[in-house]
This record gives C-alpha cells, sequence and structure tokens, in this order.
C-alpha cells in the first residue's frame, strides 16, 4: 500500500466487529444519491436485481428522472426520496454511493453556486451521515479534476492542470473539494471511503439535450441536424459504456482500495472520428460542421486504468463501435424516429 497522495491506503482505524459484519450479511441497505440521473439508475437496476439489496434514491430531480426509476416503483426493497443533498440527510445504511451533482457542462454552468454547494455541502453531508451511521461511502469524481492534463493519458498521481476561477471551476474545483473532504473524513473520523475517478461515459437513458458530446452527435444524426464538432474537433476524449461503469463503481465499492482510481476506457478518439463513427454506424447519411468551442476545453483526455485493472481486476468490455449502436437504439425510440438499418 502506498500512502500520502498514492491511491492506496490502510483501512480504517478500528472497524467494529458490527461494522465488519454488516459486508457479509445478506441484506444491504445502499443510499444512492443522484440516482434519478443516467448513471445512478443503471446502477440502481444492478443492485435492484442483485435481489439482496435494499435501495433508497435520493434526487432532486435537477438532471434526473423518475422516468429512470419507474421499473422499480413499488418494489418493496425500493424507496425514492425527493431530496437536495445541500440538506441534511438522515437515514440509516450500510453504503451510499454518491452520484448527486450535474454532470454535463450545460447543466453544471446553468447555476455554477449551486453546482458547488452540491459538491462542498452535499459531500460533507454525505460524510456526515457515513460517519454516523457507520456506512462505506464512494465519491463519483471525475476526470475532470486532472482539467486540461500535461501530462497523457492521466495517472491517479497526477494533480491536474485547473483554472481555479473559470467557468468550469465550480465542477472541477468542486469535486476536487469533494476529494479532499472524503480523504479528511477517512484519515480523521476513520469513516470507509471510495473514489472513482469517472471518465466520459455514455449510454442509453442520456438525457437527450444534456449537450454532451455523443448524445448531441446521436440526437443530431437520428433528427437528420448537422452534427455540431467543437473547433478544433482534434481534441480527444475516452468513451466508457454505461455497463463497465456500473460494473466497475461495484467493484471499487466492493473491493479494499480507497482510490482515487480512474474508471474508464482507454480507447482514445478525436471528436471528428467520434463523428465519423456515428456516421458510419448509425446515419450514413449524416454530416458535421465545425462550431465554436468553449472556454478551457481539455485538448485531449484517457484514462491510465492500470490500477483499476490491477486493484480492481476491472477492465472495460464494450468497445465504442459496439455502445454507439446500443445508444442510438434507445434513442431513436425515445424520439421515436425510425432507424435505419443496413
Ligand atoms: P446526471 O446528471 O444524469 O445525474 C446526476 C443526478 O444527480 C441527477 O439525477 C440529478 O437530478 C441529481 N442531482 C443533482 N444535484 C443534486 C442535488 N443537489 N441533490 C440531489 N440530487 C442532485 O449525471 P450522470 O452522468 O449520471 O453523473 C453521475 C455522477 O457521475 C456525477 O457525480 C458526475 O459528476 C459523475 N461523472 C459523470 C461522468 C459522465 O460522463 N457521465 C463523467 C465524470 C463524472
Ligand atoms: N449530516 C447529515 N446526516 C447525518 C449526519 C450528519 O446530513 O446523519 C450532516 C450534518 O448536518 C452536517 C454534516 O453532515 O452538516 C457534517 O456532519 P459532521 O457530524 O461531520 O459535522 P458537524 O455536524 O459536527 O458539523
Ligand atoms: N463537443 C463537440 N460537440 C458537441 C458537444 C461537445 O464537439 O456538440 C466536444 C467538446 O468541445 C469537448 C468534447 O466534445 O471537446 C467533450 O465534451 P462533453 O461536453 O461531452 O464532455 P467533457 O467536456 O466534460 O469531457
Amino acid at each position: 500500500a502506498t500512502n500520502g497522495e498514492g491511491a492506496v491506503s490502510k483501512p480504517p482505524p478500528t472497524p467494529s466487529p458490527l461494522r465488519s459484519s454488516k459486508y457479509t450479511t445478506a441484506k444491504m441497505r445502499i443510499l444512492i444519491t443522484g440516482g434519478a440521473g443516467f448513471i445512478g439508475s443503471h446502477l440502481v437496476d444492478r443492485l435492484m436485481e442483485e435481489g439482496t439489496n435494499e435501495v433508497i434514491v435520493a434526487d432532486n430531480f435537477f438532471t434526473g428522472t423518475k422516468e429512470n426509476l419507474k421499473r422499480w416503483m413499488g418494489h418493496p426493497n425500493f424507496e425514492l426520496i425527493r431530496h437536495d443533498v445541500t440538506e441534511p440527510l438522515l437515514v440509516e445504511v450500510d453504503q451510499i454511493y454518491h452520484l448527486a451533482c450535474p454532470a454535463s457542462p450545460i447543466f453544471y454552468k446553468h447555476n455554477p453556486v449551486k453546482t458547488i454547494k452540491t459538491n462542498v455541502m452535499g459531500t460533507l453531508n454525505m460524510l456526515g451521515l457515513a460517519k454516523r451511521v457507520g456506512a462505506r461511502i464512494l465519491l463519483t469524481s471525475t476526470s475532470e479534476v486532472y482539467g486540461d492534463p500535461l501530462e497523457h493519458p492521466q495517472k491517479e498521481e497526477y494533480w491536474g492542470n485547473v483554472n481555479p476561477i473559470g467557468v468550469r471551476s465550480c465542477y472541477d474545483e468542486g469535486k476536487r473539494v469533494a476529494e479532499t473532504l472524503m480523504f479528511d473524513y477517512h484519515r480523521q473520523h476513520g469513516v470507509e471511503i471510495r473514489i472513482a475517478r469517472i471518465f466520459n461515459t455514455y449510454g442509453p437513458r442520456m438525457n437527450i439535450d444534456d449537450g454532451r458530446v455523443v448524445s448531441n452527435f446521436i440526437a443530431q444524426a437520428l433528427r437528420g441536424e448537422v452534427m455540431t464538432v467543437q473547433a478544433p474537433g482534434t481534441q480527444t476524449r475516452s468513451f466508457c459504456y454505461v455497463s463497465d461503469m456500473v460494473d466497475g463503481l461495484m467493484k471499487l465499492m466492493r473491493g479494499e482500495n480507497t482510490g482515487p482510481i480512474n474508471i474508464g476506457n482507454p480507447g482514445e478518439f478525436t471528436m471528428l472520428e467520434l463523428a465519423e463513427a456515428v456516421k458510419e454506424l448509425i446515419a450514413p447519411e449524416a454530416s458535421y460542421k465545425i462550431t465554436e468551442n468553449t472556454p478551457d476545453d481539455p485538448r485531449q483526455r484517457k484514462p491510465d486504468i492500470t490500477k483499476a485493472t490491477k486493484l480492481l481486476g476491472w477492465a472495460p468490455t464494450v468497445s465504442l463501435h459496439q455502445g454507439l449502436p446500443l445508444m442510438a437504439a434507445d434513442f431513436a425510440e425515445r424520439l421515436g424516429v425510425e432507424r435505419k438499418t443496413d
């Protein structure tokens, strides 16, 4: 185990017999903040399908919807609470997956003060809750903590290149403070923490108009609109399919390493390549144009997943070429458009 800034740290000082035994008892009570959102609702599905968990979702429905959870409404092991994590929450649980936070730039920039409150006060409240009830807590941090990275690919040890006063800071600096809070509660109060640094994730149930690149391109292609490649188009991202992401998060929660651990798909694509892939796989007649970009857009991003592979035994299994058509099928259904198949 490494220490200091390292990714792996010792277990908390004095785990009581009660605290360790709860990981072996059959029924686990699990809180998912942000569980009505894109990644959260897929995580709910997996945990509910296991059949041995009681799942509580706390969500304020800013970017998530009840629709994403409709198959579990009325299930005796499922509970949905309309709750804003910037307010204290009193529930009794064994594990907390803390996802609540808008993830798309257009939403997190919409009310930046609320975004940073969600990251700071929301994470503080969930840590206070974890401390009180002795729950293990996982934070979904982000590759944005690396900012516009000067190291490529990004390893967990890299401290990042982040503008503290930019328009993205409410999100990336917010997540950096959230990570700090996690480690302070761990070191000072012995709270069991897990930190995932999530790289761009895509798949069914993404908000159709949430402004992120994969959802934009697929929606544009299906609607017969021109895909908007933001300049210069040579910037890169690495896209992880949502089922792989959920698998990684569950392995991290259930494993012995605090993280931070990168979870993402190391396949790296330029935005022009992504537009080409959408054209090839989803709508051969589609076209794209170059549009204006937003400030502080990271030029390249690709996870080093050595740690996830070694420590969690995790690696992504769904390639972009496999995942894009699966997402397009869901979008086509929700948009009510007929998909042309070749
Ligand atoms: P999402 O917007 O679909 O889900 C976020 C959920 O949090 C929504 O249901 C929203 O209503 C809820 N929420 C927001 N603010 C809240 C508040 N104050 N109180 C209670 N609920 C609140 O986004 P997602 O893509 O599912 O992202 C989930 C998590 O993963 C976020 O923490 C995000 O930062 C992180 N993440 C996602 C990606 C990605 O590519 N999707 C990348 C990096 C990190
Ligand atoms: N908190 C919460 N649920 C709990 C326990 C605490 O929401 O079950 C909140 C609490 O309101 C506080 C935060 O978590 O704002 C941090 O709690 P902690 O006990 O660490 O700090 P303190 O209350 O002493 O400031
Ligand atoms: N992007 C694009 N067209 C769009 C939306 C985004 O070319 O319609 C680009 C954007 O400039 C960025 C990349 O896609 O370089 C990823 O943007 P997104 O908002 O999806 O995620 P993030 O910036 O958080 O990685």
